[in-house]
């Protein structure tokens, strides 16, 4: 399905950009996922023509048929990656080939085409390119940029659409806690699964996060921060959160990660910190691990942090553990000290303050 083919884009202007002294004022505080650029990407792909129509335009709303086919069968994917402010002034990304890549498997595996990995970055280049100014420079601003794409075909069949729109929005964000993140409460959920055995749990789709709205939810009831998955076929292994991996510390400077299988998602952050615990010379298991296991080892003081991980809250502790049938601390109740060495060290990398030694940031100006 993938066609190397190479488009070059239409760009036009906003006409009526937001004015510089507004756009600042909104880029000194500017929250998360609130506050958009003045432009987005369009691209448009049909089983007849490939990949077309190549556009940096104007941001606004798009009109769609209410029989438009994501409406009913959510054949839709999206990724998450920022764009960071260099010292320099420069503009970098972080390892933006892996959610190419991560993009075309998800395509793949919700019966959709696979867009070239070049074609992905140029339309990343091109949405940075125009819109260049709304990176905050605020202390851990970013721009989060968010491509997606869905089938736009208008049609009630059930069966991989003909028509997609890949679309690119960005989003100003500042730093997704303030001053020192708080470690996060966990609920475990017991009622539901995030991902099945065959699913698509390794697939970064919207469908996937409907499904863990509700048990969220239920977190929040619980007066949790986050819910935690368990595997779907014994409801025993700590798979992840909604929308992080999630990482293990113990008391011989060791650390674990659930392996992944296709029920959790391969995250980039993930792959970034088993790389960098191994460079450290720390010991490092993708090994499954039991939410007995778990409260047993907080308990007796064998397991020293936990922390959850993903590209925009970057590396967050965490704190409690609540369940039906669990209920437990973890250290403190505080924030970990490797898990803040971690965050730490990472973020000194995407924002160019460290050496780059594993070639993740791509410099774009
Ligand atoms: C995106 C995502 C992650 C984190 O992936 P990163 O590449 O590190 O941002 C983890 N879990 C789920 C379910 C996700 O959707």
């Amino acid at each position: 399905m993938a066609t190397e083919q190479k488009l070059s884009f239409a760009v036009r202007q906003h006409p009526g950009p937001v004015a510089a002294a507004t756009r600042d004022e909104l880029l000194a505080n500017p929250g998360f996922g609130k506050i958009f650029t003045d432009h987005m990407v369009v691209i448009r792909y049909s089983t007849a023509r490939g990949w077309h129509d190549a556009e940096v335009k104007p941001r606004g709303p798009i009109e769609i048929d209410p029989a438009c086919a994501v409406l009913h069968y959510a054949q839709e994917i999206f990724e998450g990656l920022k764009a960071y402010r260099l010292p320099d002034g420069g503009v970098s990304l972080f390892r933006p080939e892996a959610n190419a890549r991560r993009f075309a498997d998800s395509a793949r595996r919700l019966a959709m085409p696979e867009m070239p990995v070049e074609m992905f970055l140029d339309s990343i280049r091109e949405l940075v390119a125009a819109d260049r100014d709304w990176i905050p420079t605020i202390e851990g601003g970013s721009l989060y940029l968010r491509p997606f794409m869905f089938a736009s075909e208008t049609f009630l069949g059930v069966k991989p659409a003909n028509e997609y729109l890949f679309m690119v929005i960005a989003s100003p964000a500042g730093a997704y806690f303030k001053g020192d993140s708080p470690a996060v409460s966990l609920w475990v959920s017991d009622d539901y699964s995030r991902a099945g055995p065959g699913g698509t749990g390794a697939a970064k789709c919207g469908g996937n996060y409907a499904a863990s709205l509700l048990p969220q939810s239920q977190a929040i009831a619980e007066g949790c921060d986050q819910v935690v998955f368990l595997d779907a076929a014994e409801h025993r292994w700590v798979e992840e959160l909604g929308g992080m991996n999630i990482f293990f510390v113990f008391d011989d400077g060791s650390i674990s990660t659930p392996p992944l299988g296709g029920t959790i998602l391969p995250g980039i952050t993930r792959d970034s910190l088993l790389t960098l615990a191994r460079d450290a010379g720390i010991v490092v298991r993708e090994e499954r691990y039991s939410i007995d296991e778990w409260q047993a080892d907080a308990k007796s003081g064998r397991l020293r942090e936990a922390f959850a991980c993903g590209t925009a809250a970057v590396v967050t502790s965490i704190g409690s553990v609540r369940g039906t049938s669990v209920d437990f601390r973890i250290g403190n109740g505080g924030q970990g000290l490797l898990t803040e060495k971690f965050r730490a060290q990472l973020t000194a990398i995407q924002r160019g303050h460290a050496p780059d030694q594993h070639d993740w940031v791509m410099r774009l100006s």
